[in-house]
């Protein structure tokens, strides 16, 4: 039974449980086919269906994606800015890079999710570095939307009140629904200022005018697929993707986001470095907005309040009475990431200056400290990336309440992490920390609006697996 033996093994492990495609060039992606040995098989089996669909979403690609015949009639068409009756061969959404790294990298997962739910062709606009931070997610055909498309140059300016807005059209009564011909394109406004005429983009019947239009041109920062889930038209379609609900991001996360390379080198070689030998693995996030600069007395006390209470690291012994530590003692490696060097620098210290009631030795590492947020910079987005991964394969996880960065860790590494609760008036929130309902990422701007009764309404309370966040009250997520 040795070979059919390796065919499982291969698929479970290499293949992630036939979520990935094989035949893909491996030295074009180290990544894809290895970050297997250096995570856990993940507790949650993608569904057949699911692995069906994002193999005959891989042909649709195939068959539209840049520069094949359908691709370039398509865009005929948009350059002609002729109204179009009737079908199209393909359809496209078009993915504008937007934001941080973390809001990026959740809003293309949720885009890609709703192309999958609209049968819709994805082409991710490169920006600066996407080509630099990710692989190629689709076989054959590339998923980057090509530099001479027409409206590239507008991407930057296109806001709630561009013509083409499809919230903008709605306020001007631009479309309604006698009109047989629609615009070549629509551009869907969903950046968390939106407006509610733009928000009705998360009512049915604005999917179906949206349906046949050729091109959909979206700028988003959010995960939004909370609100995808509360869509009726969309139902039976995520329940038979999705079984297991609160696996959206979990499963996509891996399917799509591959370090490139020289990321995947950064990953593995800080790895094998500080984290490989470990008995446990423990990352903490600590993403704090606050105007003001850090370190703050008020944070690191809660980082220690939640760890400690929560058995996720040993208290320290102040009284330094255990002088022997055993022969094998656990050795626990806590992964930091932080803009600031301040709160692994004291927490390093700890452990260092006092020995661990438990006996155990804990050693402290982190990769950068960054300083601030420099979203422009090649190198500064590699190690963001590289940090958001390597918090992915801890095996517990704290992170920061508000933060994308921490989601896209948790839904990546399948860990339902405690989150560290956001301080108000520089003092430890009691309690510091909460543990996670779920793994899934939190849509931090949802629409409350009812689209039958046409009214405004909670929409955190209406079905039981879409729910209030845990760190933004009015924020939702899927559990
Ligand atoms: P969010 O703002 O926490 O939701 O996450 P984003 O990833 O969207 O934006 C924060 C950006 O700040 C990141 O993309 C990084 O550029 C930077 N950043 C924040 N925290 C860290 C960190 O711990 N390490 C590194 N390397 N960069 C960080």
């Amino acid at each position: 039974g040795g070979v059919l033996f390796q065919h499982a093994d291969r698929y479970n492990g290499k293949l992630l449980g036939g979520l990935l495609a094989d035949g893909f060039d491996e030295a074009a992606c180290a990544s894809r086919y290895s970050s297997f040995l250096y995570r856990k098989i993940s507790l949650h089996k993608p569904s057949s269906y699911l692995i069906s669909r994002l193999r005959s979403y891989e042909d649709l690609h195939k068959r539209c994606g840049p520069n094949t015949q359908s691709y370039n009639k398509a865009l005929e068409q948009l350059k002609s800015g002729k109204k179009i009756m009737g079908l199209t061969d393909c359809n496209y959404i078009v993915w504008i890079s937007f934001s941080g790294l973390g809001n990026r990298i959740l809003s293309l997962a949720s885009t890609f999710l709703y192309a999958l739910l609209t049968n819709r062709v994805l082409l991710v606009d490169q920006g600066k570095d996407m080509a630099d931070l990710f692989c190629e997610p689709f076989p054959d055909k590339s998923w980057l939307l090509p530099r001479d498309f027409p409206l590239i140059d507008q991407f930057d300016s296109l806001n709630q009140n561009s013509p083409n807005c499809h919230g903008n059209m709605l306020k001007n009564n631009v479309i309604n629904s006698s009109a047989m011909s629609k615009p070549s394109y629509i551009y869907l406004h969903l950046v968390h200022d939106y407006g509610d005429h733009d928000k009705l983009f998360f009512c049915d019947g604005d999917q179906s005018f949206l349906e046949n239009v050729p091109w959909l041109i979206m700028k988003t920062d959010n995960y939004y697929v909370p609100s995808l889930f509360l869509i009726p038209s969309f139902e039976t379609e995520l329940r038979n993707l999705f079984p297991e609900k609160a696996t959206v991001f979990h499963h996509l996360g891996r399917y799509l986001f591959h370090p490139s390379n020289h990321v995947w080198g950064l990953i593995t070689r800080y790895y094998r470095t500080y984290l490989a030998k470990a008995d446990e693995r423990i990352g903490i996030q600590i993403r704090i907005f606050d105007s003001r600069r850090g370190p703050f007395k008020h944070v690191m006390d809660q980082i220690l309040s939640c760890t400690l209470k929560e058995k996720l690291l040993p208290a320290v012994d102040m009284q330094d009475s255990v002088v022997n530590p055993s022969e094998n003692a656990k050795l626990k490696a806590v992964l930091v990431t932080s803009l600031l060097s301040g709160y692994s620098e004291d927490l390093r210290n700890m452990y260092w200056e006092h020995p661990t009631m438990t006996g155990e030795v804990v050693g402290v590492y982190q990769p950068s400290h960054e300083e601030f947020q420099q979203t422009e910079k090649q190198m500064h987005n590699r190690k963001a990336w590289a940090e958001m991964y390597l918090l992915s394969l801890t095996d517990v996880l704290v992170t920061s309440a508000w933060s994308t960065f921490g989601y896209v860790a948790q839904g990546l590494g399948g860990l339902r992490p405690w989150i560290l609760y956001k301080t108000e008036n520089d003092t430890v929130p009691d309690p510091p920390c909460h543990r996670a309902m779920s793994m899934e990422p939190c849509f931090h701007a949802p629409p409350f609006y009812d689209c039958k009764a046409k009214k405004g309404i909670d929409t955190g309370i209406l079905v039981p697996h879409v729910r209030h966040c845990e760190d933004i009250s009015w924020g939702l997520k899927v559990v």
